[in-house]
């Protein structure tokens, strides 16, 4: 427990001009397989015969995780931030949209402390390539690759074999003044 200090105090007098300590986001996607382009899930290249179809390199993971950093700090979404309808974005590196939500998060005083998501898709299996796909995530993200976690579930039941989607929760917590986080 940290000392209270003047300053402590009149934080807890003042709650709407303190900010919590902890905040927690949320996000959600989903792309549709086509033939002839690659497959991309968090930024790792899987070998498959169909990729992500969309606007920029269809990586459903990279945008979720983007999507849970901007829901963390109450910040515009993915599609506000980077619209389809901008050119500029045809066929984009999804970790540029991921980079800015975080230089967002860092800006409003946070810090990423974990990371938990959930990939959902028929094909390819994701297991023998998580590992690497954890590891990258937890680099892009500058935390220890124990703070990220990824299950992959099949859509059983669902009538979703053509396509991904992915459901990210993210956990950021606050910085302290002067210490930089990675
Ligand atoms: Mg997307």
């Amino acid at each position: 427990m940290k000392p209270e200090t003047r300053n402590s105090k009149r934080k807890a007098a003042s709650p709407a001009t303190s900010k919590p300590e902890v905040r927690i986001g949320y996000g959600f996607d989903s792309h549709e397989f086509r033939a002839g382009i690659p497959l991309r899930i968090g930024g790792v290249a899987l070998a498959h015969d169909r990729g992500l179809g969309g606007h920029s390199d269809g990586d459903v993971l990279l945008h979720a995780i983007t999507d849970a950093l901007l829901g963390a700090i109450a910040a515009p979404d993915i599609g506000a931030l980077f619209p389809p309808s901008d050119a500029k974005w045809k066929g984009a590196d999804s970790v540029i949209f991921l980079r800015e939500a975080l230089k967002r998060v860092r800006n409003a005083g946070y810090g990423v402390a974990n990371l938990d998501a959930s990939l959902i898709l028929a094909a390819p299996k994701v297991g023998p390539h998580a590992a690497e796909i954890r590891k990258h995530v937890a680099e892009l993200l500058g935390v220890d690759h124990d703070c990220v976690g990824l299950k992959a579930k099949t859509p059983e039941g669902l009538n979703l074999e053509n396509a991904a989607l992915a459901h990210v929760v993210v956990l950021l917590e606050k910085v302290p003044r002067g210490r930089k986080k990675r």
